[in-house]
């Protein structure tokens, strides 16, 4: 099995290169007969193709690019054309309003110590293979995307061809620092640039100044998910079944990597250009190859029986929180919630206090019931899950069932 450090210098080979893409092959003329141009209202077509590369475009490769050199050459074949092709129109990134600017004038200070040397991130200078350097003024900022605790998000394109569509996320160090969270933030940013999985927010890369950190991440273009879920109360058993479904297959490939998340829920989801589910947070995630973990995180609603009575736990910890996420979306809300308070609620769960309503189909209830066991050994295992009735019944045409093999 690849240990993280391994991963990471597999992966460093992988960040964005800023070079332009001269080396296409001779075959240009022939293709561009074909090629088509997108039009410009269809937006996730348009969008698709300035997004940074993808090595993952769907489960079915994600065995094939296992490797360095077929991740290299994925990303090498989902670049834009090159030069000598007819260009395609700049995929407009919106109206930046100088939230970064503002900001940084009145928020955050400077950090020194150990905790700047904690906080000095810079995957350009990563030890083994060092990428190009990156500072703000690489890219072209556009709209706001959000406010998180730590800063603001933006929708931004990198300068220089072949303008990459990235959200750039900034982090106050100073405000990690007071929140104690230094170790975490790393821990989250080296978990999450080793992970590559259609349905794990990528993290390309990440640099610094004195007062803040920068992510590059993927772009989530149909944002939270949580949004949807709040507008629409809850979600059709096809659609929660989809969602499902990516869901087992990402936990399942971080789970292959000694990742266990420990922190689903709607919140820390967001949604890709085509739909299709992102897990984007990793700030509870631990990298525990082989080790049973007792700290208590997560939000209590999600948490499993053995994380409330501080028992040690494992990745079946996400198992349960996949019941809990299929009864949120069908139900539209936690099976354990209970409004009269945090002890309440822990009770629920310490019982299994389960109750499906009748709304709820036989097949979908056999899931929930199979992955809400109160004892971990007994929660139905991923692989099952992708394989169960209810999750099969929605899974369209197209979508590979490989991984659920
Ligand atoms: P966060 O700091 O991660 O909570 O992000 C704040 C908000 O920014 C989120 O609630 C999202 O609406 C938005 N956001 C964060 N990351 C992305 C992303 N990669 N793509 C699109 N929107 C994002």
């Amino acid at each position: 099995m690849a240990s993280v450090g391994q991963i990471t210098r597999q992966i460093s080979a992988l960040e964005i290169s800023s070079k332009p893409n001269t080396t296409r092959p001779a075959t240009t003329a022939t293709t561009s007969q074909h090629q088509k141009k997108p039009s410009q209202t269809n937006v996730s077509k348009l969008l698709s193709k300035y997004a940074a590369p993808n090595p993952f475009p769907s489960s079915t490769s994600l065995q094939k690019t296992a490797s360095t050199q077929s991740l290299a050459k994925n990303a090498e074949a989902s670049r834009p054309p090159s030069p000598t092709r007819p260009k395609q129109p700049a995929f407009d990134i919106g109206r930046y309003d100088g939230g970064f600017e503002i900001e940084n004038e009145t928020r955050g200070e400077k950090v020194t110590g150990q905790a700047a040397e904690d906080l000095a991130l810079d995957s350009s200078v990563a030890a083994y293979r060092p990428t190009r350097e990156w500072h703000l003024t690489d890219f072209d900022i556009g709209r706001p995307l959000g406010k998180g605790k730590f800063g603001r998000v933006y929708m931004v394109r990198t300068k220089r061809e072949p303008h990459y569509i990235l959200a750039l996320k900034c982090l106050y160090k100073s405000e990690i620092v007071q929140s104690r969270v230094e170790k975490q933030i790393r821990r989250e940013i080296e978990i999450q640039q080793n992970l590559r999985h259609p349905h794990v927010l990528r993290l390309y890369g990440y640099f610094h100044d004195e007062k803040r950190i920068f992510l590059m991440l993927e772009f989530a273009g149909k944002g939270e998910l949580y949004k949807q879920l709040t507008k629409y109360g809850c979600f059709t058993e096809k659609r929660s079944s989809r969602y499902i479904d990516q869901m087992a297959d990402a936990l399942m490939y971080l789970h292959s990597k000694h990742v266990i998340h420990r922190d689903i829920k709607p919140e820390n989801l967001l949604l890709g250009i085509n739909g299709e589910l992102k897990i984007g947070d990793f700030g509870w995630s631990v990298h525990a190859p082989g080790n049973r973990r007792k700290t208590l995180c997560g939000t209590l609603d999600y948490l499993p029986p053995e994380m409330v009575e501080g028992r040690e736990h494992s990745e079946k910890v996400d198992y349960w929180a996949l019941g809990v996420l299929t009864y949120e979306f069908i139900c539209g809300a936690p099976p354990f919630e209970d409004l009269s308070g945090y002890n309440a609620t822990y009770k629920r769960i310490a019982r299994v206090d389960l109750k499906i309503p009748s709304k709820v189909s036989p097949e979908a209830r056999d899931l929930i019931t199979k992955l809400l066991q109160y004892d971990p050994e007994r929660r139905l295992p991923l692989s099952e899950v992708r394989k169960h009735p209810w999750i099969v019944k929605y899974r369209s045409k197209g979508h590979s069932t490989a991984s659920a093999a």
